[in-house]
């Protein structure tokens, strides 16, 4: 099934050039883009996997993660094939880097209305688009989000956040939580791993994210070893979040597991997790959480004046959630997030 793309511009001779990822794909008649998820067919740029459902299912909020947005709450995830990047350690390869015109036919159509009408059933408190990059089918984000608000529903994206400025801007309006990644500060770092040049409009979509559409945002580093574990990219990535995006952003900094073609490398050390955390700290981030390391400490969030522990989590459960109307209940300095 195609779908009419609606981030496109048309170019002289018949080619397109898709406008939903910093990619800008030129395509030619005929042609696919860098994802291949999105076809010039007969001068018009079509997506192929528009409402083509790949992975469904609930799961808490911190499984994104996300922890200052409604903790502990559940959200019905879905998502697609392919993706604009290839990154050697994805750890979800089998959906991102599937055999399109293989695979597809194993996808299932599930209808905006359909999907809104699913997460109702399952009692979510929104609708996740992850696994795969969301801004790739962002035409069924942009006719599902509206459903799923006037539906009582939120709504969040997991992405990589190779967005563009006008794909930021449509879905403004609709999205509540940005979840992005932000994988280096270097250019070496993104060519490594996306082969792409124009990175740094990927903390211009964030800061678009936060500033012009208010939105919730967090962040997360996966961080690997060898490749975005210096000290340069770490202070620089933490510096840009507090002083662009403000030192109450969460950052997340999540331990790597060897995956997809990054199987030889290894798994992150707890030390370079801690020095993540201390450099990010050290650059005034009021909320740094280390991540895929079950039941340490820092993944609890605590009260940055007087230390007390707000919120305790193990893994993807809240066990403990102290917060008073957004507040420490010990010296009632408010926590920014969404709370209730
Ligand atoms: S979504 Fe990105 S990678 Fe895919 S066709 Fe558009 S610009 Fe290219």
């Amino acid at each position: 099934m195609s779908y009419p793309a609606r981030l496109f511009e048309a170019l002289p001779g018949g080619g397109v050039r898709c406008q939903a990822c910093i990619r800008r794909c030129r395509i030619a008649l005929g042609k696919r883009g860098w994802c291949r998820t999105r076809e010039n067919q007969d001068g018009r740029l079509v997506s192929l996997i528009y409402g083509q459902v790949a992975s469904l299912s609930l799961n808490p909020i911190e499984k994104k993660p996300v922890f200052h947005f409604l903790p502990g709450s559940r959200w019905l995830s879905v998502g697609s094939l392919g993706c604009n990047f290839r990154c050697p350690g994805c750890q979800n390869w089998e959906l991102a880097h599937a055999d399109m015109d293989r695979e597809l036919k194993s996808t299932r159509y599930v209808s905006p209305a359909a999907l809104v009408q699913l997460a109702r059933e399952r009692q979510a408190a929104g609708i996740s688009w992850t696994f795969n990059e969301p801004a790739i089918w962002i035409e069924y984000i942009l006719d599902t989000a509206p459903l799923a608000r006037q539906a009582g529903l939120f709504t969040n994206i997991v992405t990589n956040g190779a967005l563009t400025k006008e794909a930021v801007d449509a879905l403004g309006p609709h999205l509540d939580v940005y979840r992005s990644d932000i994988k280096g500060f270097l250019a070496r770092t993104y060519m490594t791993l996306a082969h792409l040049p124009h990175y740094e409009e990927i903390f211009a979509a964030a800061e678009r994210a936060r500033h012009r559409w208010g939105m919730h945002v967090e962040l997360v580093t996966n961080i690997i070893p060898g490749l975005n574990d210096d000290d340069a990219t770490l202070e620089g990535i933490a510096h840009w979040i507090a002083s662009r995006l403000g030192p109450d952003i969460p950052w997340h900094v999540t331990r790597f597991y060897p995956a997809f073609i990054f199987q030889d490398r290894p798994a992150t050390p707890l030390k370079t997790l801690l020095r993540a955390y201390d450099i990010g700290r050290a650059q005034g981030l009021r909320y740094c959480y280390l991540g895929n390391v079950p039941g340490h400490e820092l993944e609890n969030t605590y009260c940055p004046r007087c230390q007390t522990r707000l919120i305790r989590r193990e893994i993807f459960d809240v066990l403990e959630n102290r917060l008073q109307a957004g507040c420490c209940p010990e010296c009632g300095t408010p926590i920014p997030g969404r709370w209730i």
